[in-house]
């Protein structure tokens, strides 16, 4: 029987491949296209957490998409707030008619006789094998593993007679009220955990090895708030997305250019916020500079008050061993605690976990470059959504899809069938994400790479990508061909 041929197909029902679905309908609106979704809802990470007071720690009017405004008066949204966005997004838009649920993508094979992707998706509901066909692949499937969260070897950790759970996999009947909680981590997760947490248990203690930067901002924006007032909505959303994109730039570059200036503000904010004689270096100034990894958001600085109140505490210590009733730290201070989270962070996984193989031979992805950040060298007819590090992911998201849309539209307008970029010509790579934290050192050396300069340099700068997706050319670094032509005749080449 003929497998299911699509014009292009959708890996991930997420907010990017929701987003990317919406582009593909507006801007290509003749192609055909399906979106594979191992699990059985849409939303991916704001349907997957379910910790207390889940929420985004960039803006709204950032990691909103484009096309549809963020109306909800709260900037840093809830979970669930982020989750119907995106749900109303793929109904309001036709897309949900489109999405195969439980098909979790597992193999794409590129032929270039025919110019089209098999690939090939196992159904976690029933266990059956399922093949589709494709000419363009599309993969919006983050960037972590969806089944297992990263928890460090822990000593002792089998004698601990409490209750260890992850924040990953979160118990929906966990009762929480009146129980002396730590939790184990320094991240965006382990500070949107502790004050939410601290207003039903006895005490929350946040036990880290090491402190991040912690920034408190106010979770509604006055200026937006003032935009809606005088402005459509359309027409607020964009001011505040650019206010909001305007800043973000400025506070990345002069972390960059000046780190001792900022560290400094950073330190003296959170010291203002925080009990009077209060250890700020021992807890919130990290050895690293600003920006070599994630800065944490506080909305209206949330972990602060609860400091403050006495409802939470933050250790700094390491680990010696798990006890029956709680942890042994270095220092031989014990921490009683009825439930530890591991707030440790996330197994990165490239592609959803799918592998790649064109003409027969596999893709050895850690071997690729990334093309401005969204291709593969030598893998043709293919884009990646990845987000940025430094700002809100969906506006990357939503310059990929662009880009993605005005490919297929030229491929069409000039009577080609395939566009592969062409290997930079030069040692001179770097890895594809330049954050210095545990959980990108764990795997980079498994990611592609990127080049010294465009179009295989990645800037992390929006206003710079808007230039080169949305109006810059479509042809450099890349080779266009008819079906019939190899993929290996097409790669090797360009410099970087
Ligand atoms: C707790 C948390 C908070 C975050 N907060 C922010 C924030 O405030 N701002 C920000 O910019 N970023 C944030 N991020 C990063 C966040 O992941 C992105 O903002 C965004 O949600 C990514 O969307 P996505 O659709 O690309 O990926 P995901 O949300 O991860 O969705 C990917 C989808 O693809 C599916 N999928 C994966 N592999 C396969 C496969 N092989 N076959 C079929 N389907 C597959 C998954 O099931 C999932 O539905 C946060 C991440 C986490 C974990």
């Amino acid at each position: 029987m003929a497998a299911d041929h699509v014009d292009v197909l959708i890996v991930g029902a997420g907010l990017s491949g929701i987003g990317a679905a919406v582009h593909l309908g507006r801007d290509c609106p003749g192609k055909t296209y399906a979106v594979l979704e191992a699990r059985g809802a849409i939303g991916g990470t704001w349907d997957l957490f379910r910790y207390p007071g889940i929420r985004s720690d960039s803006d709204m009017y950032t990691l909103g998409y484009s096309f549809k405004p963020w109306t909800d008066p709260k900037a840093i949204a809830d979970g669930h707030a982020i989750r119907a966005y995106v749900r109303q997004t793929a109904s309001e838009y036709d897309v949900e008619r489109h999405i195969r649920f439980h098909h979790r993508v597992m193999r794409a094979e590129w032929d270039s006789a025919t110019a089209r992707w098999t690939v090939h998706a196992r159904r976690d509901d029933t266990g059956e094998d399922v093949t589709l066909t494709c000419g363009f692949l599309f993969t919006n499937s983050g960037y972590y593993r969806y089944d297992s969260g990263y928890t460090p070897r822990f000593p002792g950790v089998e004698r601990y007679a409490g209750t260890l759970v992850h924040p990953q996999h979160w118990p929906e009947d966990l009762d929480y009220s009146g129980k002396r909680v730590v939790v184990i981590g320094s991240g965006a997760t382990a500070v949107t955990l502790v004050p939410a947490m601290a207003e039903r248990a006895a005490h929350v203690t946040m036990l880290q090895r090491s402190p991040t930067y912690v920034v408190a901002l106010p979770s509604r924006d006055p200026f937006a708030d003032a935009a809606r007032r005088w402005l459509s909505p359309k027409a607020a959303y964009t001011v505040a997305r650019w206010k909001n994109v305007a800043l973000g730039v400025a506070n990345f570059q002069l972390s960059r250019r000046a780190p001792g200036v900022v560290k400094r503000f950073l330190r003296r904010a959170a010291k203002g916020r925080l009990p009077a004689g209060y250890d700020v270096d021992r807890h919130f100034s990290p050895r690293y500079d600003p920006w070599d990894q994630r800065l944490c958001v506080v909305p209206d600085g949330d972990l602060f008050t609860a400091l403050r109140a006495g409802r939470a505490s933050v250790v700094t210590d390491t680990i010696d061993t798990f006890t029956e009733h709680g942890l042994r730290l270095a220092s031989g201070e014990e921490l009683p605690a009825d439930i530890v989270v591991t707030a440790t962070g996330l197994n990165l996984l490239a592609l959803g976990g799918m592998t790649l193989a064109v003409d027969g031979a596999d893709i050895d992805l850690a071997s690729t470059v990334a093309y401005k950040g969204m291709m593969l060298s030598g893998v043709p007819n293919f884009a990646m959504t990845i987000g940025y590090t430094n700002a809100s992911w969906t506006l990357k998201a939503d310059l990929v899809a662009t880009y993605v849309c005005r490919l297929l539209r030229h491929l069409d307008e000039t009577g080609q069938q395939i566009v592969t970029p062409l290997a930079p010509d030069t040692d001179d790579l770097a890895p594809i994400i330049d954050l210095q934290s545990g959980y990108v050192l764990r795997a980079v050396d498994q990611l592609p790479k990127q080049g010294p300069r465009a179009p295989w340099r990645l800037h992390q700068n929006y206003p710079r990508d808007v230039r080169l997706m949305r109006h810059g050319p479509l042809t450099d670094g890349v080779r266009f061909a008819r079906a019939g032509v190899p993929a290996a005749a097409t790669s090797g080449g360009t410099d970087a």
